[in-house]
């Protein structure tokens, strides 16, 4: 025979294990996007930071994973070619809490999240009014100078935009 306090407690973990279940099922999807493609940051608060600085994202199991930042769209002039821009006029990506993230965000660009290692960024290339140019799952970008600068300083290195690579951030850690 149960008590009502039981059949009460009964209830109680069966909601918290469809919750968990949920928010397990949710949070492998969040990391199978980051992984793949990238996952919008509308929400700065969604974003931490590790005691060296670097980016992390909560995920919806509360699970923090480590990201790179940047913004997925640029927009340019009309009849603009996009291959013709050179990638230095490309937005670049941050992975660490460094000034340009506030801007973005004061600015009121969207940027977007990714754990992807091998240096092809999700982009869209946009008219002066939001019309999709060109679109690509490809595009390879620069780091951000001022995060390679705390990079550097972190690890004692010396490398320069071109030479960073994405892999050094470890990201599927
Ligand atoms: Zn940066």
């Amino acid at each position: 025979m149960f008590y009502k306090s039981d059949i009460k407690f009964t209830d109680f973990s069966e909601l918290v294990n469809s919750v968990r279940v949920f928010t397990n099922k949710e949070a492998f999807e969040e990391k199978s996007e980051l992984h793949h493609r990238n996952i919008a940051l509308q929400d700065p608060k969604k974003l931490l930071l590790d005691s060296d600085g670097r980016i992390l994202y909560r995920l919806s199991n509360g699970e923090e994973v480590k990201i790179v930042l940047y913004v997925d769209y640029q927009h340019f002039q009309n009849n603009y070619y996009p291959h013709d821009t050179p990638i230095e006029n490309l937005n670049r990506y941050h992975f660490y809490n460094c000034q340009n993230i506030e801007v973005i965000y004061r600015n009121g660009y969207r940027p977007s999240g990714t754990t992807r290692e091998d240096g092809a960024f999700p982009y869209k290339f946009l008219g002066q009014f939001g019309e999709e140019f060109f679109a690509t799952q490809h595009q390879q970008l620069l780091p951000c100078e001022k995060c390679l600068d705390i990079f550097n300083n972190q690890h004692k290195s010396n490398l320069g935009i071109y030479h960073f690579k994405l892999e050094y951030l470890q990201l599927s850690e």
